[in-house]
């Protein structure tokens, strides 16, 4: 079977790298806050064309970290899309905001911005005053940022942009995380840019929100043993910034692999039963999935299984429709019906960079043959 993910195998792939970066991490005798911690924020900066990184725990607390340090929380509502990783929503509850969750649009998955806009005039009655929108890029693909920037700008609602699929993604020659006020980013193992671990990051143009977000992951502190606000303990250890390093110095190659499997998908597909993702006009996406879509989706993943590949599905349940936020949590005017039709039709095949191009031939032949 050939699995949908496989973090293993990122792992083998630059085993000797990592090792190494690992004894080295360890032979420091300091393990979290440290000097490869200082060392992967700066590049990681860098390579996303921000002035500032804040490592963190996961991607989670990047996104409640952000909000946090924006003064988003109590009392505020944050807009984000049903469709995506339950975690986008369960951060703006962490800090202690109001999601609201709106539609996507079909075609690219993606933060509907007419959904956004009628949130934004026209409010659902007793939520409260939107303070920011976290704009997720879904499987790697850069939301409509033209239009969703723009809507926020003129009614003065903060952006994060939620990056932890879409780790070098681009939308006009710019990478997805340096339109808005924070970026988030997971290094989760199956990310594109994945520790062997949990870890996270938050990149900000601010010199002053950056200060804050590094004090609010480490109990307020900005000097030692003096917290100015109530943190939390939101760190990135030393030992999983050294495995990023390495993994960063390979990622914009991997994710060309990605882009070169998803090509060699999309023309293998045609004429199937199985729609190929679109690619939004001006968008380099980094395939962090590659989601196809049909409407007798159990009977092709049942039909992929037989012929060995292994399937995904991102996500079966869109977050307002599951038992911990139905019901409770508000969605958009309109609902979210687009996210709701998809969830019954979304099918993710394996991507990673290490597939072999026996590997891809073989999941091309199995589409053919649907
Ligand atoms: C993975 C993911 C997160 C959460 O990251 P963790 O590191 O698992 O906390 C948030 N948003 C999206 C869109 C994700 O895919």
């Amino acid at each position: 079977m050939i699995p949908q993910a496989n973090p293993g195998a990122g792992y083998r792939a630059l085993k000797a790298e990592i090792d190494e970066a690992v004894a080295r991490a360890l032979a420091s005798g300091w393990y979290v806050l440290g000097q490869e911690g200082r060392a992967f924020e700066a590049e990681f900066a860098a390579w996303l064309g921000l002035p500032h990184a804040i490592g963190c725990g996961n991607g989670t607390d990047a996104i409640a970290l952000s909000l946090r340090g924006l003064g988003v929380g109590p009392g505020r509502s944050v807009v984000t899309v049903s469709h995506t990783a339950v975690a986008t929503v369960a951060a703006i509850e962490m800090a202690g905001a109001t999601p609201l969750l709106i539609d996507i649009d079909p075609v690219h998955y993606t933060m509907d911005p007419d959904a956004l806009r009628r949130a934004l005039e026209d409010p659902p009655p007793g939520v409260p005053p939107i303070g920011a929108v976290v704009v997720v890029h879904l499987y790697g693909q850069p939301a409509d940022l033209d239009r969703i920037v723009p809507l926020c700008r003129e009614h003065n609602v903060a952006v994060i942009e939620d990056c932890a699929q879409a780790h070098g993604a681009r939308l006009h020659g710019r990478r997805a995380g340096t339109f808005g006020d924070a970026a988030t980013f997971s290094f989760y193992p199956t990310k594109n840019l994945g520790a062997l671990g949990d870890g996270g990051a938050v990149a900000v143009p601010d010199a002053d929100l950056a200060g804050r977000i590094a004090a609010l992951r480490q109990y307020g502190w900005r000097k030692h043993y003096i917290s100015d606000e109530i943190g939390v303990n939101s760190r990135l250890d030393e030992l999983q910034a050294a495995i990023l390093r390495v993994k960063l110095a390979h990622l914009d190659a991997c994710n060309a692999r990605r882009r070169a499997i998803a090509a060699a998908y999309s023309v293998a597909i045609e004429g199937g039963p199985l729609a190929a993702p679109n690619i939004r006009d001006g968008a380099e996406p980094v395939f962090h999935l590659y989601v196809a879509r049909a409407a007798q989706r159990d009977a092709v993943q049942a039909r992929l299984k037989e012929a060995g590949i292994g399937t995904g599905i991102h996500y079966p349940v869109p977050v307002h429709l599951q038992p911990a936020y139905a019901g409770r949590i508000k969605t958009g005017p309109g609902g979210c019906p687009q996210t709701e039709a998809a969830s019954r039709e979304i099918l993710s095949l394996p991507l990673y960079p290490e597939l072999t191009d026996e590997q891809v031939a073989a999941v091309c032949a199995g589409l053919r043959g649907l």
